[in-house]
């Protein structure tokens, strides 16, 4: 029997869908730069999308069919980059937004990498390593022809890790007849991944938190923060935040959250995880729910899990004074203008978080020419390529009087225009 899956997640509000806030927030940009109609058409539109049917034989012998999608939305920089979602929400929407996502974070780190993603809407939580792995290759051989490691580059996301892109590598190579590391990063170590991939983005969170803060003369050391998500970034996050001295009094997953004001145990909150799957019913700590964690007095609030979190109804909750989003579009356009209203700095995605992809950007250069850096080496060009990418987007906002978000859009928007531009169109 085929059995078609359903999404489990109730659907945003039209204008407040993934695709929708990051049209607006194009648009806001291609108006502050001037552009015209046909430039912000072309900046709007993905280059190339594609839809496959990806079938699953279970374990027990069913057949179940998931949707997989591929969006490259813009290469003019360089070959698509952008990471592979499982999650039971994903549609081509929402891959449409994130891969657009995609494109300014790269342009705003300066990368040589135009913006993709993908994503199959299964929830991995649901099935075995054996039929994820199934699931990955079948993926993976449905788009052969339209990624590589000058084409089309992917990381791991929501719901996949180092494991997927190792089963993508191999999937791929073994159809290309040889090994090809840099078809993905993000990849384990034995197969030619990068010392200092895993805890990128979070470092790089980190890195973004100390040096808003600085502008306000606030040590990282004498903050509290609230983490939302609990995962590879939220995880991560959670333990750079408190070896550099903040005090971490919140995190939470899908089940529910945890706090205790006076900084959590993150060791055995870590530990409880690992044994039971959730920070739910860790006995250091009292409960908090997802949506009351937004709403803690904290000095910074980091949501790290799913887009759409800081809306119309909960950013007006938010006591936090910078919000930095470790997620991408944790918030949507009118949770923005109310936190920009009520004086809140919003750190955006495309700059909080691009840690991840610098890293695997150092990953994909090392296995082009097969010589491996040092951890420190890697942490340091990443901490250079964080604090340079910021000053740039902060100086901006303050010479115009623009966002932080406006700013770094307007910064990752142009260099992609200026790439079409030089190139021109052909034919
Ligand atoms: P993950 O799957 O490792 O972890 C996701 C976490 O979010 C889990 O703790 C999960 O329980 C929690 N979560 C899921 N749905 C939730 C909900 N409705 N409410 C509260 N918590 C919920 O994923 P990740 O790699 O940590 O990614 C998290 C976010 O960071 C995503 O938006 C992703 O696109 C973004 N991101 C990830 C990377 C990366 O390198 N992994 C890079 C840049 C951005």
């Amino acid at each position: 029997m085929l059995v078609t899956t359903t999404s489990t997640r109730t659907a945003p509000a039209a204008d407040a869908t993934p695709l929708a806030t990051a049209r607006t927030q194009l648009a806001t940009a291609v108006e502050h730069l001037g552009y015209d109609d046909g430039l912000h058409q072309m900046l709007a539109t993905p280059r190339r999308e594609i839809h496959v049917a990806v079938p699953l034989r279970r374990d027990d012998g069913t057949t179940v069919l998931f949707h997989g999608f591929r969006v490259q939305h813009n290469v003019s920089r360089g070959p698509g980059k952008g990471g592979l979602r499982y999650h039971p929400s994903v549609d081509i929407s929402e891959v449409r937004a994130l891969a657009m996502w995609m494109t300014w974070k790269c342009g705003i780190v300066d990368l040589p990498f135009g913006g993709a993603k993908g994503g199959i809407d299964i929830d991995p939580r649901s099935f075995s390593a054996d039929e994820l792995e199934r699931v990955t290759r079948r993926y993976t051989s449905e788009l052969m022809s339209n990624i590589g490691p000058d084409t089309d580059i992917m990381a791991p996301d929501m719901g996949t890790d180092d494991r997927t892109m190792a089963w993508v590598m191999d999937t791929y190579s073994v159809n290309r007849g040889y090994t090809i590391p840099a078809v993905v990063t993000g990849k384990p170590l034995a197969v030619g991944g990068s010392l200092g991939r895993g805890t990128a983005t979070s470092a790089g969170i980190v890195h973004v938190t100390a040096a808003a803060l600085k502008e306000a003369e606030i040590p990282l050391n004498a903050v509290s923060v609230a983490i939302q998500g609990f995962g590879k970034v939220g995880g991560h996050a959670a333990r750079i935040f408190a070896e550099r001295g903040a005090r971490v009094v919140a995190v939470s997953d899908q089940y529910g959250g945890v706090r205790d004001d006076a900084g959590l145990d993150l060791e055995r909150l870590t530990a409880h995880v690992e044994a039971t799957g959730s920070v739910v019913g860790f006995d250091g700590a009292d409960p908090v729910g997802n949506e009351e964690l937004l709403a803690l007095d904290v000095d910074v609030l980091v949501p790290a899990a799913v887009e759409g979190v800081l809306t119309e109804v909960t950013a007006p909750t938010v006591r936090a004074r910078w919000v930095v989003e470790g997620a991408n579009g944790p918030t949507t356009t009118a949770g923005d203008r109310i936190l920009a209203a009520n004086g809140v700095t919003v750190v955006p995605d495309v700059l909080a978080n691009a840690g991840g992809v610098v890293v695997s950007y150092f990953e994909w250069v090392q296995a082009n020419q097969t010589y491996w850096w040092s951890e420190q080496e890697i942490a340091e060009k990443l901490a250079r390529r964080m604090a340079s990418a910021y000053a740039d987007v902060s100086a901006l906002a303050r010479r115009d009087g623009i966002s932080l978000r406006d700013a770094a859009l307007v910064i990752g928007v142009r260099r992609t225009a200026e790439a079409h531009e030089i190139r021109g169109l052909y034919p």
